[in-house]
């Protein structure tokens, strides 16, 4: 860390500034110390803690739908159940600062309001205004790794249903919930059927009078124990707990991928299996029709974990009442749907979703024009054409979200090192010849993958083309061999303008 001048004002230099301070932003953290020491780096994250999603998210019964075996690090075993709550991932990611030093790197309160590069300095600019005073703060920094998630954390998306004014009772989204909301003996309605209502529910159930889901669209669960059959076996046997880690890891690495692609060879088997999984928590009566069954393929969108079959059993129990229907109107007492059903309820519980924030929603500028990301093509979902010394972390959706974390660490370092040993001070990514007629597409494969708040704004994210290195393609177990064996010497890579030598050989 140093000193710099903007516009004759002194403010503080260091190599890499990291935006965000979630399990992205701790983890990218992490790798640069290692693999990069001389780096100086400084976090910043507009929260007063570390957590992101794990410390915005307060709704009851909140927790990761994926597994923390591959949810956690690579280098930082995980000892417990797999699915994990907020507060046991947030422990979690505490020991990483602490073990590791992080956090005297990490300034809490910063929000970061504008981002400028600058080619004669080859430096970004970064402003931020510190939350506890107002106070507008200046940074620079040679590499901006962006690690703020992908949506607003302070806006979630709630649609624009009428009548809203009209309704007495309490209206809260899950993103905002209040810890201090008592639901005891009232009657509740959800609204959504993806992973936070199926989070949510069987938590009220066990003290509201009754909770009614109300959904658009069926979802798909799969109904398992909380536990991983591997690591009770190899730690009974006495094996250490990085193996185990490393172990249940691949076990599930591979158990998803033999699941991912058999929903799309053979989706209704499958689905016939998912079905069994709910049954046996709710035995063989268990009637399916019409709420819970979907009309998309399996992992299309994210398959909703449902431990021991809670939903279900709230369901089969009379606890839990469920709607497939559109809110057409919300009443004095509740909401009536587009069949004219009323459902009344005290409160009423949207889990409908977020909204999609491209790079925080930060103005970005190079030098001196405003960036438009759909203007931009992606270097695998992680660098942007025309954008110099920067990369996004943007996970997984169908695996878990770390697992990218961990590989794009190893490639940014690889990476920052690679322009260390040819003295560099600038990077991009850039169109090939031989992509000049590739098409250039929106940056979600429709077909493969189309949660709601992503459709909804592909117009602000990137672009991408139809190979490999042009495309986010969300599918881990081809990246897994693809990001390691990365040629940073070859022609889309320019260093301070230009191809290496190597790739101008090469070409
Ligand atoms: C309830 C919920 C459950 C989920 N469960 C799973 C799961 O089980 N498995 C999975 O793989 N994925 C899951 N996801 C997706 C999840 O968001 C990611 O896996 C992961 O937590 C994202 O981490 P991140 O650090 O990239 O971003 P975030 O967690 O969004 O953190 C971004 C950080 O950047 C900060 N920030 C943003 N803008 C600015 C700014 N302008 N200035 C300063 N700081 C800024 C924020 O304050 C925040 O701390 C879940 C998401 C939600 C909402």
């Amino acid at each position: 860390m140093g000193n710099a001048q903007v516009d004759g004002n002194e403010c503080t230099h260091v190599d890499v500034l990291i935006a965000g301070a979630g399990i992205s932003g701790i983890g990218s953290a992490y790798h640069l110390q290692q693999q990069s020491p001389d780096k100086s780096y400084l976090i910043l994250d507009m929260k007063d803690s570390f957590g992101g999603t794990w410390e915005t998210h307060k709704y009851p019964g909140v927790r990761s739908d994926s597994d923390l075996y591959t949810f956690g690090y690579r280098f930082k075993p995980w000892v417990g159940a797999p699915i994990a709550s907020a507060d046991e991932i947030l422990k979690y990611m505490g020991e990483v600062i602490d073990e590791n030093g992080i956090d005297e790197h990490i300034r809490y309160g910063h929000k970061i309001v504008r981002c400028s590069w600058a080619s004669d300095a080859n430096a970004w600019t970064v402003e931020a205004t510190r939350t506890s005073d107002g106070a507008r703060l200046t940074y620079t920094c040679n590499f901006l790794w962006m690690c703020q998630g992908y949506y607003d954390h302070e806006k979630p998306y709630v649609p624009d249903w009428p009548g809203m004014d009209n309704y007495k009772g309490q209206f809260i989204h899950a993103q905002l919930w209040d810890p201090g909301i008592d639901y005891t003996g009232k009657r509740v309605l959800v609204i959504g059927s993806g992973a936070t209502a199926a989070t949510v529910i069987p938590a009220f159930a066990e003290k509201a009078e009754h909770v009614t889901m109300l959904q658009r669209s069926p979802t798909y669960f799969y109904c398992a124990e909380n536990q991983n059959e591997l690591a009770d076996r190899l730690r009974e046997v006495g094996i250490d707990e990085p193996t185990v880690h490393r172990c249940v890891r691949a076990q599930i690495n591979h158990d998803h991928w033999v699941i991912q692609q058999r929903c799309l060879t053979e989706p209704d088997v499958v689905f016939e299996e998912l079905k069994d999984m709910v049954r046996q928590y709710v035995g063989e009566e268990f009637e399916f029709e019409p709420h819970f069954i979907p009309k998309y393929r399996p992992w299309q969108q994210r398959l909703a974990f449902c431990p021991e079959g809670d939903v279900f059993k709230a369901a089969a129990e009379g606890k839990l009442s469920v709607y497939t229907d559109t809110l057409e109107t919300f009443t004095e007492k509740g909401v009536r749907t587009a069949s004219g059903d009323e459902i009344e309820a005290d409160i009423v519980v949207a889990c409908t979703g977020f909204n999609l924030s491209v790079m925080g929603g930060i103005p970005f500028e190079v030098d001196g024009k405003a960036v438009d990301w759909h203007d931009t093509v992606t270097y695998r979902g992680m660098m942007f054409t025309g954008v110099p010394n920067l990369v996004w972390v943007f996970g997984y959706f169908r695996a878990s979200w770390t697992l990218r974390v961990d590989m794009l660490g190893d490639l940014v370092c690889k990476l920052l090192n690679h322009m260390d040993s040819l003295g560099a001070k600038r990077v991009e990514v850039a169109l090939r010849e031989e992509d000049k007629d590739m098409p250039i597409l929106p940056w979600i494969e429709e077909e493969n993958f189309n949660p709601n708040y992503l459709m909804r704004d592909i117009d602000k994210l990137p672009q991408r083309g139809n190979k490999p290195e042009w495309r986010h393609n969300q599918d881990y177990w081809s990246e897994r061999d693809e990001i390691p064996a990365t040629d940073l010497d070859g022609p889309e890579f320019l260093y301070d303008g230009e191809r290496t030598k190597k790739a101008l050989k090469t070409a």
